[in-house]
């Protein structure tokens, strides 16, 4: 009885961190959205308070007592034996969260925030001005600041590995290198291959598609993908992205660009591969700190099996490119399956990772991870980043910038002291293909349904085996439950070199 009690509790507080959470998303997607200009200074107040509130509610002592009345110590973070699995799963995460936050002092906490802020301010004139010699001192200070959370937090052998595990819980640096070393290796030969080949012509792509109809072609295709308006909403932003606002509430954005309405379509598509797993955690764990992804990486295999795997498959565009002419008859007149399919699988090296296609992409993860390893084991000093950058990127990819804005300052997370983040990426191609091979298997029809713009049996499936758990199984052991193996590249090697074979004729 004593026990119930105790677990209403803590469920209570879990459930009110959960509130507060999602009324700061709120907050966070109308200032990405919808904020008029000046509105952004008392915007910024709002949220530090709102996000004061949910830390102290969750790092208060009751939470702390409560967790270890149920025996939820940091060795034993899952607590009595006797208790019920998923209750076990719950005080898991919960212990976890809450080990997190209360192991920083408050004093590191508002200095750590506000040296971020000004890092974050130094990098975008940074960047603009291409000025790396600017934003070093800020670099260093991330660095530093990284690292000491790391400290705070605790780690087994690297204070990498104490980042990793913000995003990927039960990865580290080691298993991580086993599968992109030779991932790098195979990409980088596979890529070499493709630019030997001549590029497709998609110069139909530049002749002017009204983002108006753009957007009405963005929203048929979420609702033929099976997202249910009632329950999210797309809008614009400048940089697309997904949040949830509640259970029956997830919005997702993109942008138009008039001269390649492929990038909104495919950003649309990559936003509700995330929208479906949010909205699917079953009944159980809504409210609670289970209803979220596993990882960064699992929610990225979700996103990249939609956007890459699907969305950029054959079966996809023979059942939506009548649709797609239907909306753009005199843009797409003369443009057959064979040169549109061939327009939205175009490979070729690049320097900038958001623009990377699907066989480069995980190219561009590998060297930045290369790089914070590097950074965090002292074998690299950060102001030798630059040279090493455009070194690594010649040999991995084969092009070499000329400025470190299009280089080593690309990317707006090391200045906001996001290390350990971007293997994440990567991580969901190898994931998302993983559970593709245990999907086809399961579901043998996949592609003719495909075709046909049926995708029940997918989100059947999906829902089934992945979205169910919620956050309850961390990556390796998701993995395992699904696919009955642990993390491998084979998979996702032998999808994109047989993909690419065919399309390129090597
Ligand atoms: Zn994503």
């Amino acid at each position: 009885m004593k026990t119930n009690e105790t677990l209403a509790k803590l469920h209570a507080i879990d459930r009110e961190c959960n509130y507060l959470e999602k009324a700061l998303a709120v907050l966070r997607w109308d200032q990405e959205t919808y904020l008029p200009e000046l509105g952004v200074e008392d915007r910024s107040e709002q949220l530090a308070l709102l996000e004061g509130i949910a830390h102290k509610r969750l790092t208060s002592p009751e939470t702390g007592r409560l967790l270890g009345e149920l025996g939820s110590v940091p060795e034993n973070p899952r607590g009595d034996e006797s208790l019920p699995e998923p209750e076990r799963d719950f005080l898991k995460v919960l212990r976890r969260n809450y080990d997190r936050a209360v192991k920083l002092p408050p004093d590191f906490v508002a200095a750590a925030a506000k040296a971020e802020g000004l890092s974050q301010a130094c990098w975008v004139q940074a960047k603009k001005n291409n000025d790396f010699a600017a934003f070093l001192p800020h670099l260093e200070a991330m660095i530093g600041i990284s690292r000491k959370r790391a400290d705070y937090w605790g780690y087994k052998d690297k204070p990498y590995d104490g980042l990793l595990d913000i995003y990927e819980p039960g990865m580290s640096s080691d298993s991580i290198s086993a599968v992109f070393g030779p991932l790098g290796e195979r990409l980088s030969a596979l890529l070499g291959k493709i630019a030997a080949k001549p590029r497709p012509d998609t110069s139909f792509l530049e002749c002017g598609f009204d983002t108006g109809v753009q957007a009405s072609f963005n929203k048929e295709l979420m609702k033929r993908l099976g997202f249910d308006t009632r329950r999210g909403r797309l809008d614009v932003s400048a940089h697309p992205f997904t949040t949830t606002l509640g259970a029956d509430d997830v919005r997702i954005t993109t942008r138009y660009l008039r001269d390649n309405p492929l990038s909104a379509i495919f950003s649309t598509i990559h936003e509700c591969g995330h929208a479906f797993y949010e909205l699917a955690f079953s009944a159980g764990l809504r409210g609670s700190c289970l209803a979220d992804g596993a990882s960064m990486g699992i929610h990225e295999s979700q996103s990249r099996l939609w956007e890459n795997v699907i969305g950029r498959s054959r079966p996809f565009w023979e059942g939506f490119f009548p649709l797609l002419k239907s909306y753009f008859p005199e843009q797409l007149k003369s443009v057959g399956i064979d040169p549109f399919y061939h327009a939205v699988n175009q490979a070729r090296p690049s320097l900038i990772r958001v623009e990377a296609d699907e066989v480069s992409y995980s190219l561009h993860i590998i060297l930045r991870f290369e790089l914070e390893k590097a950074l965090f084991s002292g074998s690299l000093k950060a102001a030798d980043l630059p040279g090493q950058w455009r070194r690594r990127m010649k040999e991995i990819l084969g092009v070499e910038p000329e400025t470190d804005a299009e280089g080593v300052l690309q990317d707006v997370h090391w200045s906001m002291g996001s290390f350990g983040y971007f293997p994440s990426y990567a991580l969901g191609n190898l994931y998302g293909l993983q559970f593709f091979r245990t999907l086809k298997a399961d579901l043998p029809h996949f592609e003719e349904d495909a075709a046909k713009g049926d995708f029940s049996a997918l989100h059947s499936w999906l829902a089934d085996t992945i979205y169910v758990w919620g956050r309850r199984l961390d990556p390796p052991d998701l993995l395992k439950k699904v696919t009955g193996q642990s993390l491998s590249a084979d998979p996702f090697l032998h999808y994109i070199e047989s993909k690419y074979a065919d399309i390129y004729g090597i």
